[in-house]
């Protein structure tokens, strides 16, 4: 995924949240380079909320027919999580990385100090696609090293039981840790990212790590979660993006009648104050403007893409303000 909307602020702060929350928080329609026309509705980052835990982008890519051409473009600071619902992308990179991913499978990229990539959709014409895209902050530890790029194509799955203990679901686990089940993909930060199948009119209790932060965001069908503030219960339906804050060890989720798909991302609250723009997770205004620099230069730090020639994704013009961290108004 690369990003159009570099006008918007892109100023990233540290999680300062002390306690449960219950807060719906719109979507956008952005553009997205290189894709005409195509649906692409982001979550993350919020002007209220930068980021849960690690976890600074979420975009939903559909659901829509849509020839998806996005050309080589690089990152820096950053995981990218690929997790299709609908069609299949074929993703490129520089480490001559070329696989196509689909439902059920894991796309998970690593930028370290820098990658490029690029991702298409498969065939020549418009096709039906749905997918989520989410970046992970990489922590100091992580962000100056080595790229690398990983497919899973089995995720652990667990079972999701009612408060009463009766069947109520499935869960995947795409990423980190849920009720002491773990993904084999690699992560720098204590997270987790998982998908939630409830069965319809089914009551899943979800258990949450306490010391972490959390959110839910609705993908199919109908489901209200239980949330103990204002009323106790927040639709969670397709689009709808709930905040729950910290200090949580379970939410209960009940699904409609035809049962429901929501998506929850949590973590440790991120320790560093990030700032992030374009394609770009750094520290400091200066950090963003050398890796700009290193893209448009062609430096060996981005590599090539297999499979292309000439064709990448200029890097827009920066602002005219020095970038900052922005920290978050909830
Ligand atoms: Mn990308």
């Amino acid at each position: 995924m690369t990003r159009l909307d570099t006008d918007a602020e892109e100023l990233i702060g540290p999680a300062e949240c002390d306690g449960p929350r219950a807060l719906v928080l719109e979507a956008r329609e952005v553009p997205l380079g290189g894709v005409r026309g195509m649906h692409v509705t982001r979550v993350l980052p919020h002007r209220d909320l930068p980021m849960v835990g690690a976890w600074c982008f979420l975009d939903r890519f559909g659901p829509q027919d849509a020839l998806m051409r996005v050309e080589p473009h690089p990152h820096i600071g950053l995981q990218t999580v690929t997790w299709p619902y609908v069609g299949e992308v074929r993703h490129r990179d520089s480490l001559a990385s070329d696989v196509v991913v689909r439902r059920g499978q894991l796309n998970l990229m690593t930028s370290g100090a820098g990658i490029s990539h690029s991702e298409y959709s498969v065939g020549n014409g418009p096709v039906p696609l749905d997918a989520l895209q989410l970046w992970v902050a990489l922590p100091e530890s992580a962000r100056h090293g080595a790229p690398g790029f990983e497919q899973h194509e089995k995720l652990p799955e667990l079972a999701l039981s009612s408060p009463e203990g009766g069947a109520a679901g499935e869960a995947t686990v795409v990423l980190g840790e849920l009720a002491e089940v773990s993904s084999p993909a690699t992560v720098y930060t204590p997270i987790v990212g998982a998908e939630l199948r409830l069965a319809p009119r089914a009551t899943a209790r979800i258990r949450l790590r306490a010391e972490w932060e959390h959110a839910l965001l609705g993908v199919v069908g109908d489901a209200v979660a239980h949330t103990g503030i204002d009323g106790g219960e927040h639709d969670v339906a397709a689009e709808r993006f709930l905040y729950l804050g910290i200090g949580r060890d379970h939410v209960d989720i009940t699904a409609s009648d035809q049962g429901a798909l929501v998506f929850l991302i949590g973590g440790e609250p991120f320790p560093d104050e990030i700032v992030m723009w374009w394609n770009f997770v750094a520290r400091t205004h200066d950090e963003i403007v050398e890796a700009r620099e290193d893209w448009e230069s062609g430096s060996a730090r981005f590599g090539h893409v297999t499979g292309h020639g000439d064709e990448r994704i200029p890097a827009p013009p920066l602002p005219a303000v020095r970038l900052t961290a922005r920290r978050r108004r909830i």
